[in-house]
């Protein structure tokens, strides 16, 4: 019997407790869960600040609790928006329905034609990797947004500092 499999993206800068969230959600509608990190290029800057391999570590120890099987792929972006689903594609197991809350992610998906489910928005103000990253650099409160191991991911390679770093050498925007 083929496996019903589910794909979910997100740049995960950090991946954070609205995320896992959905993931739990997802892991209860499916057998399998591809989950891509976008933007698999970027890291160090104050939007991007951690690296694809970083945010594999975070995502597959906050998901070893969780009894389902999943793939954690890193995607890196491409300058044709027209290609980017065939790019997925192409570095992903199949997959037959996207959950997702991004408008641009929903449309390239719907145009090509693959079904979507809109995954439900969990305390967006706090849950927010803008929110995250600003508490961060202002020495405030992050840890209860984001499930454990994510902190302990963090505090491994000092990602507070280098964000600190990173606001001294690099403009927002
Ligand atoms: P994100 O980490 O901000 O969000 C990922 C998903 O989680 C989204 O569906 C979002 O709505 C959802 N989410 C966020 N906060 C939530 C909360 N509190 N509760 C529940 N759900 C929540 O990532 P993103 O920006 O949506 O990621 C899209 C990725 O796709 C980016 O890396 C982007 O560059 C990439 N992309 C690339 C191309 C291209 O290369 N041409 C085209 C489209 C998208």
């Amino acid at each position: 019997m083929n496996r019903h499999r589910a794909f979910y993206i997100g740049r995960f800068q950090p991946y954070h407790l609205g995320h896992h969230s959905v993931i739990q959600k997802i892991a209860k509608e499916v057998d399998e869960i591809v989950i891509g990190i976008g933007s698999a290029q970027k890291s160090h800057t104050l939007e991007d600040p951690f690296t694809a391999g970083e945010r594999v570590m975070m995502i597959s120890r906050s998901l070893e609790e969780l009894d389902t099987t999943y793939y954690v792929i890193p995607i890196m972006d491409v300058d044709r928006h027209a290609i980017w689903v065939s790019h997925i594609r192409s570095l992903t197991p199949p997959f037959d329905v996207v959950y997702s809350n991004n408008p641009l992610v929903i449309d390239l998906f719907s145009e090509a034609g693959v079904k979507i489910k809109k995954s439900p928005l969990f305390q967006r103000g706090a849950y927010s990797g803008t929110e995250i990253r600003r508490r961060m650099l202002n020495d405030e409160k992050w840890e209860d947004l984001v499930p454990k191991a994510v902190v302990k991911v963090i505090e491994e390679i000092d990602g507070v500092q280098r964000l600190k770093k990173l606001s001294k050498t690099d403009s927002p925007g």
